[in-house]
């Protein structure tokens, strides 16, 4: 699926009452505070959001935005890829206070002037749905392996280097 990027700013509320339909990319270096969860090459997400007016006249905005981050392995450091997948169940209100009469169903976007930017709304949502911490599957052989100096000080597994060098003395 290849679009352009998503409109910088839209109107919201016109665009729910013609029910349209966008589609495109977000670009994550436009997302300061996610990027601070995140790490590596940053790329885009593919978004897809649906505009309409439901039966009790709320203004909604539905969709989904998905790609891949990286973020820090919590066990080894080093970059994890970490699959992105976020749900817009977004009922658009003019205040605070129009917020708290939204039926639950519907998370408050808070709409004050006509127009919104919309990439801080996507990048709300991607930072609720990421994991707060990120391990990689494969981790535990990873290190066993790949780094064992780092391994062998928090277990009862015998540092193979010294193991090692019982080796050689044993073959003198
Ligand atoms: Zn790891």
């Amino acid at each position: 699926m290849s679009n352009g990027p998503l409109p910088k700013r839209v109107d919201p509320r016109k665009l729910a009452e013609r029910e349209v339909r966008i589609a495109g990319e977000a670009d994550l270096n436009g997302m300061p505070n996610l990027c601070q969860t995140i790490v590596g090459e940053k790329g885009v997400v593919n978004v897809e959001l649906q505009f309409a007016v439901d039966e009790q006249r709320i203004r909604t905005i539905t969709g989904s935005a998905s790609g891949h981050v990286f973020m820090t392995c919590q066990r080894c450091l080093d970059p994890v890829e970490v699959a992105v997948e976020a749900e817009f169940n977004l009922g658009v209100v003019a205040s605070e206070e129009a917020a708290k009469q939204l039926p639950r169903s519907y998370d408050p976007l808070i709409v004050e002037d006509e127009e919104i930017e919309l990439l801080p709304v996507i990048e709300e949502e991607l930072i609720l749905s990421l994991p707060h911490d990120a391990y990689h599957d494969d981790c535990t052989v990873k290190t066993s392996f790949g780094e064992a100096e780092a391994v062998a000080d928090d277990t009862d597994k015998p540092n193979p280097f010294s193991v090692l060098a019982k080796l050689k003395a044993s073959n003198k």
